[in-house]
């Protein structure tokens, strides 16, 4: 079988593994596959490993490193935040999060929802901003938590978090953030930005899938999951996913030192994408176009044609990327972040996202940029809302 060149412009989906990261983690699923927790050398030196990966992970996002809890990715990071906070501080009270979220938060708080708490879902601005006055007014006596996401997966769109997290410590209410697309990729320091609570995830740093951080200051407290052993402080029973602990921790030390390399090397082929993108195909959106956005991320909607369409198209071709999020896509309704931006149904349907990583290189880019045009113009040739 002819094998086809992959070109993969998906990198807010996922990531592989870096290299670096994988030889760290290849010994403790073997020579080093103790449990931390016994009472032998061997288990000492996994219990090391484990401690040395905690301070890797505290020194990307500026923390102490016995804040720092590890669990299963970044969708039980969330859940962890958002249910353990609320059942510990709150009876019934009040969550305020917003539209946008990842379904890892918004479902957490429909839950929540279901069973007799208030929850606020932000709207976002054009461009997915939410705006810190309706934040100040939506606070409430009974509100336990507000949780925003930093940067959004699906446009990109960073928040003003400090603002906003001192808008919610005026009236002494917490603050989680989903900070899965921006740790690793640009500088996130929870001292600076005095957050309560922060989750991020493994595999979109180039570390493991399976495995994610909850940052936590001390003097917040919040119920388990997870029942078992005391493991994680309590917080998070199980015995530990050493391998991928070791690799979160090496892909953490990792992306701390290449951050800014990384960006000088992507942003201006994200920009020029989008600026041939523009140039070539007549009537498209570009979702999330302010300066607070990922320099990574470039989500497009193409009017008139269905996004899952091109993607097939681009798929034949070995170009594989997303129309709005990967975790929606198996469903056809439009993506939730698309119509909060206020996007038409229709165009919400034509949106793609491509989103860049370290090992793109610009014929990655070139190749989109050859092959989107004409299966745009051949899809829009058979669509009957498209005058030609
Ligand atoms: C990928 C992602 C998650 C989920 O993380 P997993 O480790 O896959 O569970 C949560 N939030 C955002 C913003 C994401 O992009």
């Amino acid at each position: 079988m002819e094998t086809v060149r992959e070109y993969y412009l998906d990198y807010n989906a996922t990531t592989p593994v870096d290299p670096g990261v994988l030889k760290e983690m290849t010994r403790f699923f073997s020579l080093q596959f103790h449990n931390p927790s016994s009472f032998y050398r061997k288990a000492g030196e996994a219990n090391q490993a484990l401690e040395a990966a905690r301070n890797q992970v505290s020194q990307l996002i500026h923390a102490d490193a016995g804040d720092i809890y590890f669990t299963s990715g970044g969708t039980e990071s969330d859940n962890l935040a958002v249910l353990g906070a609320v059942r510990k501080y709150g009876k019934k009270g009040h969550i305020i999060t917003s539209q946008i979220e990842h379904p890892a938060v918004l479902n957490a708080c429909k839950y929540l929802e279901k069973n007799g708490y208030e929850v606020t879902y932000l709207p976002v601005s054009p461009v997915g901003l939410v705006n810190s006055e309706d934040l100040k007014k939506s606070i409430k006596d009974s509100t336990i938590l507000v949780s925003i996401m930093h940067a959004n997966n699906e446009i990109g769109t960073i928040q003003p978090l400090r603002q906003l997290i001192e808008i919610a410590h005026q009236r002494g209410v917490l603050f989680h953030s989903d900070a899965v697309q921006t740790v690793g990729r640009i500088p996130v320091d929870v001292k600076g930005l005095d957050i309560d609570m922060l989750s991020f995830s493994g595999h979109k740093i180039y570390g493991p899938k399976g495995v994610g951080v909850l940052y936590k200051k001390k003097r917040v407290k919040i119920e388990p999951l997870v029942f078992g052993g005391g493991h994680e402080q309590g917080v998070r029973a199980g015995t530990e996913n050493v391998p991928g602990i070791v690799g979160i921790g090496k892909a953490a030390q990792m992306a701390a030192a290449g951050m800014a390399q990384t960006e000088a090397k992507i942003r201006p082929l994200r920009d020029r994408l989008q600026k041939k993108i523009l140039e070539t195909i007549p009537e498209v959106l570009i979702n999330g176009d302010t300066p607070e956005r990922l320099f990574n991320t470039l989500n497009v909607s193409i009017k008139y044609i269905e996004g899952e369409a091109i993607l097939a198209f681009l798929d034949q071709e070995g170009l594989a990327l997303s129309s709005g999020s990967a975790c929606s896509s198996k469903s056809l309704d439009p993506s939730h972040v698309l119509l909060a931006i206020g996007l038409k149904h229709e165009d919400a349907h034509g949106s793609l996202r491509i989103s860049l990583g370290k090992f793109n290189e610009p014929e990655d880019v070139d190749k989109l940029i050859e092959v989107l045009p004409p299966v745009v113009e051949r899809l829009r040739s058979m669509s009957p809302f498209w005058r030609k």
